[in-house]
């Protein structure tokens, strides 16, 4: 029976690769972080039941670990495929992580050890890892990464490696897979508000996006769960929600709705407020979507608990002496409101996943006018492509939340499943 590539290990290609995996598919899983988990795995939360997200993904993060019939590839990347259904032939880059994976414990020491901090891009830039790391408390693989481009080669890491699993020199690794189908996963990227540089994203402390949120709320973020405003240490008193940053905007070319920006803003609004009932929080918004189910009555819940609904939406965010302000017109009332919010939120849109659009070309398929790679046919058939052997799911084709990931994740599964059946069989 061939194997099948599943790209990109979010949500939806880990829900792709156990599915498959489980009719005994063997399946090479592809992904370009050193961590598989994708976004759901930097998520507090999940609408609209609340459950923690990394308690929901873990386990089948582990399960894909530990499954005989998955190879995970990561810090990896797609170079070449060839090929048609039941006889593609995929290239992948293996980048280096100048560790022996196999005889990293994944113990900790050299990451204790190491000098150099930087940036975070797990923690959405709000919290530094060191130039040696593990991605997070919970990434599969349980093992450091060395960051070529930022360590010093001080040398205290080889030292203090028991095992000896640190390498000085490593290189790009080129592997060759047959497989009968492929699955492409590879998700998003949230818009950069600094695109809308009258919201002061960058430019204010305490401007930050949703995801940023979702991290700083996070008990294993890098606040410890402590709501705090960047630019004081201090907790916030009110907080503004800006809902639709880059998402049904035409004057930056985002036309399309987001999907998730309504339900994550009133799910981080109703864990604020359940936590601490003493701050107000805002939420400013054009329409509500809440289109799913037990969706509407989570919206109720958040009214229940004291969050405000303003329809309107604030045009620039500026600091004066009181912090920072913004006026907004209450659409409904027609009353113009100033007000001096302690933190502000974007709710920023969702956007297709950089090099989508190379990547799409590398297979030979088409992408739509926002960038996002387009499925057969949005009505009819949502995970097949245009070209035989090739599925979708995720959000690659377009925002969608994770229950919706995971119910094409497991349609694109089944569809490979029955090439391969197929191809079998002839
Ligand atoms: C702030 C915020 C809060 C949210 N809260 C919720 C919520 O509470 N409930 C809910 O249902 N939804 C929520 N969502 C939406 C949720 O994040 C997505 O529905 C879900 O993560 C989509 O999963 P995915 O697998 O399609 O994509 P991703 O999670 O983006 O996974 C894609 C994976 O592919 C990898 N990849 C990308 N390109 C390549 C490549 N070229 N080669 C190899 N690998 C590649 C990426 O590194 C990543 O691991 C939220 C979104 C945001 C922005």
């Amino acid at each position: 029976m061939s194997d099948v590539v599943v790209i990109g290990a979010g949500i939806a290609g880990i829900q792709a690769a156990l599915d498959l995996a489980g009719h005994g598919i063997f399946v090479h899983l592809i992904e370009r972080e050193p961590s598989i988990g994708g976004h759901m795995a930097q998520l507090d939360k999940t609408f609209p039941t609340n459950d923690c997200s990394m308690c929901i993904l873990s386990p089948k993060m582990v399960d894909v670990s530990r499954h005989p019939k998955i190879k995970i590839y990561t810090l990896s990347e797609i170079e070449k495929v060839e090929g048609e259904i039941g006889h593609f032939r995929v290239t992948i880059k293996k980048h280096p992580k100048y560790v022996d994976e196999d005889a990293c414990t994944g113990c900790g020491d050299c990451v204790q050890i190491c000098p150099v901090e930087v940036y975070n891009r797990f923690d959405a830039g709000i919290g530094v890892r060191k130039a040696i790391y593990t991605p997070h408390a919970q990434a599969v693989p349980a093992k450091v990464v060395r960051d070529a481009g930022h360590c010093i080669d001080c040398g205290l890491c080889y030292d203090v490696c028991g095992p000896d699993a640190i390498r000085r020199e490593d290189k790009d690794e080129e592997i060759t897979i047959d497989a009968g189908s492929i699955v492409i996963t590879t998700g998003y990227t949230i818009f950069d508000p600094r695109r809308k540089s009258q919201l002061g994203y960058l430019l204010l402390p305490d401007v930050i996006t949703s995801l940023e949120l979702e991290r700083m709320i996070n008990a294993s973020g890098p606040t410890g769960g402590e709501l705090r405003r960047l630019s004081n240490g201090a907790g916030p008193k009110s907080i503004i929600f800006i809902q639709c940053v880059g998402s049904r905007d035409m004057s930056i070319d985002r036309p399309y709705c987001s999907c998730v920006c309504c339900m994550q803003a009133i799910k981080n609004a109703i864990l604020i407020r359940e936590k601490h009932p003493e701050i107000e929080v805002t939420i400013c918004y054009m329409d509500l979507r809440t289109y799913g189910k037990g969706y509407e009555e989570y919206l109720e819940r958040a009214k229940r608990l004291g969050v405000k609904f303003l329809r309107g939406m604030p045009s620039d965010v500026l600091a004066d002496k009181k912090g920072l302000t913004l006026q907004v017109e209450n659409s409904e009332t027609s009353e113009v409101l100033t007000i001096h919010p302690d933190l502000v939120v974007l709710s920023v849109g969702i956007g297709p996943a950089d090099q989508t659009g190379q990547m799409a070309e590398r297979f030979g398929l088409p992408v739509e006018t926002t960038g996002f790679i387009r499925p057969l046919n949005d009505a009819l058939d949502t995970v097949g492509t245009l070209k035989p052997g090739i599925y979708v799911a995720g959000t690659v084709t377009a925002p969608r939340d994770i229950p919706d990931s995971v119910a094409s994740g497991g349609s694109a599964a089944m569809r490979a499943f029955i090439d391969t059946a197929r191809t079998r069989s002839e």
